[in-house]
């Protein structure tokens, strides 16, 4: 399932290829949807954003599309014209003179008047997206601040989309990692300290992993780790999926949790013995 970071890396390729071009011709594959494809011809995408594990792309005649890929959808970006080579059902494509954008597999797709987003059932419930850039650090200290959330568990928290969007399972370790709290506590047993912790590294960590392609582990031991020919997935978390490794910061044994459905990963010395 992807996470802020990735999703919003579609939403980037999505506009570089599309944003204030004219669209040529456009496909929906839903009959509910076809009115459309006439409408939005010869309009242009404004932008497109993510709003937690969304897209909305923005046309200049006011309307939205939203589209969730739920486990299985998928964008391509081709040139104008060249179809991607997929066994995959066509669910959307948008074309204008230079590129051609493919939505695959995705079901849930819908067309929305720009004033009817926030009312949306998905998107009014979000949280703040850490990723989106009319979001700040008060937005999300804010967050970890609110009296609505302190009886909750921290793991089950912060992969809650209404707490903070954009958060998912490796995001959610990374960040009790490197914020150093142990993850097993209700928000309110944290200090003030520690949420400040939390809320830096759940800044930090998105915005890095967004910058790198999904790496959060500091960039000086993924530089030192590779010089050692050490693989992608050995450099790439602090914690997630390293279970029996030894951590990167301390050289401890990092352990797993599976309380609660999906696992946690942590390293008992940077995290319990705070
Ligand atoms: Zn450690």
């Amino acid at each position: 399932m992807p996470e802020g970071p990735e999703i919003w890396n579609t939403a980037d390729s999505l506009r570089d290829a599309l944003k204030d071009q004219t669209i040529t011709d456009f496909h929906f594959a839903f009959d509910e949807l076809k009115k459309y494809e006439t409408k939005l011809k010869g309009k242009t995408v404004k932008d497109v954003e993510a709003r937690g594990k969304a897209l909305l792309t923005f046309f200049d005649d006011e309307h939205v599309m939203y589209s969730h890929n739920q486990l299985y959808g998928k964008w391509m970006v081709r040139d104008n014209g060249q179809q991607p080579d997929t066994n995959r059902s066509l669910r959307v494509a948008i074309h204008n003179d230079n590129h051609s954008a493919y939505l695959y597999s995705a079901s849930d797709v819908e067309m929305l008047s720009s004033e009817d987003v926030p009312k949306h059932s998905y998107i009014k419930k979000l949280g703040p997206d850490v990723l989106h850039p009319d979001t700040t650090y008060n937005d999300i200290i804010g967050q970890y601040q609110s009296d609505e959330f302190q009886n909750r568990k921290l793991t089950t928290l912060l992969l809650d989309q209404g707490f903070i969007s954009g958060i998912g399972n490796y995001l959610r370790s990374e960040i009790m990692f490197y914020a150093k709290v142990q993850p097993q506590q209700k928000l309110k047993e944290y200090t003030d300290e520690e949420k400040e912790a939390l809320a830096q590294a759940t800044v930090k960590l998105s915005q890095r992993s967004y910058e790198t392609g999904g790496i959060t582990n500091d960039p000086e031991i993924v530089e030192a780790l590779k010089r050692e020919n050490a693989k992608y997935k050995e450099y790439r978390h602090f914690v997630y999926k390293r279970t029996d490794n030894r951590c990167h910061k301390c050289g401890s044994v990092i352990e797993q949790d599976s309380t609660g459905g999906r696992k946690i990963y942590y390293c008992p010395s940077c995290q319990l013995n705070q």
